[in-house]
């Protein structure tokens, strides 16, 4: 078995080598593993990270970062050209946390994917109750191929996302007993546009709700994703993979 873990920030709360996050994850059978930037210097370091097997990286600035746009985006925007670089984000708008006003995470959401058409690069996106505001911007731009990362929204907010030609990905709230609508969500979505991840060290399954996550714990959701789909965990591994290959390339 072969799993992809399409979005994780291993390295980022220095509690944890990443080297060994990494090491863990592949004895769990995660070979892959997307390391995502949420700003300059978080970008740079998934690029070093690149050298472990199997990492891939982007670049990005994330929507609650925003005010750093002016003092960093030449920075994303250089890394993002690199070839290695896979993917242009994470960046999109959150509500939830509302310390950056929104319209600076506009202006920052647009220059993502201006880059990302530029570069024909997917763009990872982080939206955090802000689907009508992200759907408003993804309507009036240019179409852009990428992934709702941490997907959180019900069917409608699917359906909109896959019309506008992304991906969903699945992280550990998949696992939680209360997410009935994100699981309809997740049993809605074409099997070919469906992704799983971490977002490590945030959001853990549910056996590790309160701790620190880490690639390895993809399983657990993985599992709860191919019940979900009335899939084997081995087949429900092989599509994310391929999925996540086909999307980053
Ligand atoms: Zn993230």
């Amino acid at each position: 078995m072969q799993v992809y873990d399409s979005h994780c920030h291993i390295g980022l709360d220095g509690k944890v080598a990443p080297e060994d996050d990494h090491s863990r994850a592949v004895a769990a059978s995660v070979g892959a593993l997307l390391v995502v930037g949420i700003d300059a210097p978080t970008s740079q370091a998934a690029r070093e990270l690149a050298r472990l097997p199997g990492v891939r990286w982007s670049a990005g600035l994330h929507p609650n970062d925003s005010t750093k746009f002016d003092e960093q985006w030449a920075i994303i925007d250089e890394l993002g050209h690199d070839p290695s670089c896979v993917a242009i984000g994470e960046t999109g708008l959150d509500c939830f946390r509302d310390r950056t006003p929104l319209a600076q995470q506009e202006h920052s959401l647009r220059a993502h994917l201006a880059l990302a058409r530029k570069l024909d690069k997917p763009v990872i996106f982080h939206c955090r109750d802000a689907f009508e505001p992200l759907f408003r911007v993804l309507d009036d731009e240019e179409p852009v191929r990428g992934v709702m990362h941490c997907f959180s929204g019900g069917i409608p907010e699917a359906k909109k996302s896959l019309e506008l030609g992304l991906h969903l990905s699945f992280a550990g709230p998949l696992t939680y007993p209360k997410n009935d609508v994100l699981r309809e969500a997740c049993a809605y979505a074409p099997l070919d546009r469906v992704l799983v991840e971490t977002d490590a060290p945030f959001l853990p399954p549910q056996s590790r709700r309160g701790r620190r996550n880490e690639p390895a714990l993809i399983i657990e959701t993985l599992t709860r994703l191919a019940e979900v789909r009335g899939l084997s965990l081995e087949a429900a591994a092989a599509a994310t993979y391929d999925n996540t290959i086909r999307l980053f390339g």
